[in-house]
């Protein structure tokens, strides 16, 4: 399989990414789904993500921003990793806002093209078919959950398919040494301590 640059790897991203947001709105407007006056903050939520393709995007994002703006960003993202391992080592699931948030009370990003996939699923109800056959549901945030109340069938995003694109452009971006690197399980916090990946 021939390696991507990382500017054709990225407009792949793009590609997908587009794609999951096309999905989502083909899933949202059956339900009346809308972030309009919504009083909870996803942006708030604990989660990983996984892909080197994704850390490096989200890098190219924050190298764009102006040379200040960078370094508050790194400098919440340092305190959201050590605030977020304090919470684990209670035993308490971190709620902490994510460093790319720019106004907490209306949960706007402020790296919204090259945010991540989860960010982009999280509202409405999807589900994954892994390669082993095993079949994972979420049922969307917690207005998603109310909204559906009753529906029959749940109108649902199918990742599966959007999630195999981005495997296959993991491959693609990495190369080679995909197998012999770490895998990729870090929040967008400590994507931010770490800068961008290292793929050798
Ligand atoms: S990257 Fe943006 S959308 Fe995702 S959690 Fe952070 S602020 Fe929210
Ligand atoms: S996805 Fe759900 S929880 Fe997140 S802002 Fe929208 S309505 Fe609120």
């Amino acid at each position: 399989m021939n390696k991507l640059t990382p500017k054709a790897a990225f407009r792949k991203l793009a590609a997908i990414y587009d794609k999951m947001v096309a999905r989502y709105d083909e899933v949202a407007q059956p339900i009346g789904m809308s972030c309009e006056g919504c009083t909870d903050n996803c942006c708030l939520s604990f989660f990983q993500h996984h892909t080197y393709v994704e850390w490096a995007y989200m890098w190219e994002g924050l190298n764009k921003l102006p040379a200040d703006r960078l370094e508050t960003i790194r400098e919440k993202a340092r305190e959201y990793v050590d605030q977020a391992q304090a919470a684990l080592a209670r035993g308490e699931r971190p709620h902490l806002m994510c460093p790319l948030n720019i106004d907490e009370k209306q949960g706007v990003c402020g790296l919204y093209e090259h945010r991540l996939m989860i960010c982009r699923m999280h509202g409405v109800p999807n589900m994954l078919i892994r390669n082993t056959g095993q079949e994972i549901r979420f049922p969307g945030c917690y207005r998603c959950q109310e909204l559906t109340e009753g529906m029959d069938p749940v109108p649902t995003v199918d990742r599966t398919p959007l999630y195999r694109d981005l495997v296959m452009l993991e491959m693609q971006f990495v190369g080679k040494n995909l197998r012999m690197l770490p895998k990729v399980d870090h929040t967008i916090a400590e994507m931010i301590v770490l800068g961008p990946p290292r793929l050798k």
